[in-house]
């Protein structure tokens, strides 16, 4: 027979299962009070799915505040009492799974700096065995996706079924607008490598600081992302870590509010039809680009040719050179930008060398 009540199992199912899945709460619990305060505040807006909270926290430097431990489990169980919200926290270590496990902790996340450890990660996989919860894995802290896709391995030949990945940016050297790079297109790609996994963008680590956090909101819905990990607390400014980046609950409802929600399709005839005649555009432009290509590899390999015959370098810096200057200026002219100009010169030329080369060689 059906209960009318949701079990506990359903609600957390439920909550996994909705897209866009939006998981809040603090950086850190730092009290009971706060954990308590940030949960019902974030209830109150209608709008968080799950909540968030670092228990342990993995800092860059020692005697930065580590997080409460497990003493701060509890506080967790009581604000899922309090809100009905389900709740996820960071595990890096065996004994971490235990102990949130025991205190029924919905869903558990791997950080950035764990991901980067298979010894870490494998630990964190042997203690889930057996186990049926949800597991975010977030990016490494280096641009690396084989690392990544090497954690979500791990854990899933330990048996989770439902795995999800957070994108949190990637760690650069010197300043930048952001704190982790976004790299979108790594993220993408993660998407693309694992397409039954939901990929949920934390847009606060990527920021490091909430004056830009809308925009990549923005960005990560505009790109079809399954959900948002935005830190929030009630007293900002104070909080104990990442301080800059987070936002009050109510901030937060109003960033939602503000967010225009795109869908990946739309029930329209028409909308399909001027679609499709645009998409065969461009598999028309795509096919001749790639003839255009071809012929000029041809090319490539007749200059091969001549310079086999006299002895000369494949590589001239002088000729690339001006070939990248010649196309920057005609890139400019029709909006392409110097970026990718060069970007896609250095992959055409990279391709013709190996076609010379092979002339060369033969
Ligand atoms: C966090 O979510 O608070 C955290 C420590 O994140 P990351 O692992 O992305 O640095
Ligand atoms: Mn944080």
């Amino acid at each position: 027979m059906q209960s009318a009540e949701q079990t506990t199992n359903e609600i957390v199912q439920a909550a996994w299962d909705k897209r866009p899945l939006i998981i809040s709460g603090p950086c850190s619990a730092e009290t009971e009070d706060q954990v308590l305060a940030t949960a019902q505040r974030l209830a109150a807006t209608g709008k968080v799915d799950m909540l968030r909270a670092g228990i342990w926290k993995p800092r860059t430097k020692p005697g930065m505040f580590e997080g409460v431990g497990a003493k701060g489990l509890p506080w967790l169980q009581q604000a899922k009492k309090l809100t009905g919200l389900p709740t996820t926290v960071e595990v890096a270590t065996g004994k971490q799974v235990q102990d949130a496990l025991t205190f029924d902790v919905d869903v558990l996340w791997i950080g950035a700096r764990t991901t980067v450890n298979p010894f870490s990660v494998q630990e964190v996989a042997d203690a889930l065995r057996g186990v049926d919860i949800p597991v975010m894995i977030k990016n490494p802290i280096n641009p690396d996706l084989e690392l990544w896709s090497g954690a979500v391995e791990r854990i899933a030949r330990a048996g989770i079924r439902q795995i999800g990945l957070i994108h949190r940016g990637f760690s650069s050297y010197g300043n930048s607008e952001y704190r982790n790079a976004p790299m979108w297109h790594l993220a993408i790609d993660m998407k693309l490598k694992h397409p039954g996994m939901p990929l949920i963008n934390d847009p606060s680590h990527i920021c490091g600081r909430r004056e830009i956090l809308l925009e990549v909101m923005q960005k990560a819905i505009d790109l079809d992302y399954d959900g948002l990990m935005i830190e929030s607390h009630i007293d900002p400014d104070n909080a104990w870590s990442d301080a800059k980046q987070q936002v009050t609950p109510e901030r937060l409802a109003e960033m939602l509010d503000s967010i225009i929600w795109r869908k990946e399709d739309v029930n329209s005839e028409e909308y399909h039809a001027a679609l499709e005649a645009l998409r065969q555009k461009i598999n028309h432009l795509d096919d001749e680009l790639m003839q255009i290509l071809g012929q000029r590899m041809k090319i490539a390999e007749q200059i091969g040719k001549y310079k086999k015959e006299n002895n000369i370098t494949i590589l001239q810096t002088s000729r690339w050179n001006e070939i990248i200057e010649r196309a920057s200026v005609k890139g400019d002219k029709i909006g392409l930008s110097k970026e990718f100009i060069t970007k896609y010169l250095d992959a055409v030329h990279m391709e013709s060398i190996n076609h010379q080369k092979k002339v060369l060689d033969s």
